[in-house]
């Protein structure tokens, strides 16, 4: 049973892999690096590494 692990952030497909599979890709979209594991029967993807880019200046010159 393949299983196919996409990016939580842009849903580029980043691999295909099956029960055991442990990774760190950097997604080739968006550049932001996640971590794949699949342990029975369960995909679970984590963003281990966020590139801000559009989102890096929000809040920035909030007043408060
Ligand atoms: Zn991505």
């Amino acid at each position: 049973m393949k299983y196919y692990a996409s990016c939580p952030v842009c849903a580029h497909k980043l691999m295909k892999g099956e029960n055991g599979t442990q990774a760190d890709i950097r997604c080739a979209r968006c550049k932001n690096l996640v971590r794949i594991r699949i342990v029975d029967d369960i995909v679970t993807v984590n963003l281990i590494e966020s590139i801000s880019t559009t989102t890096e200046n929000k809040g920035r010159h909030c007043p408060s």
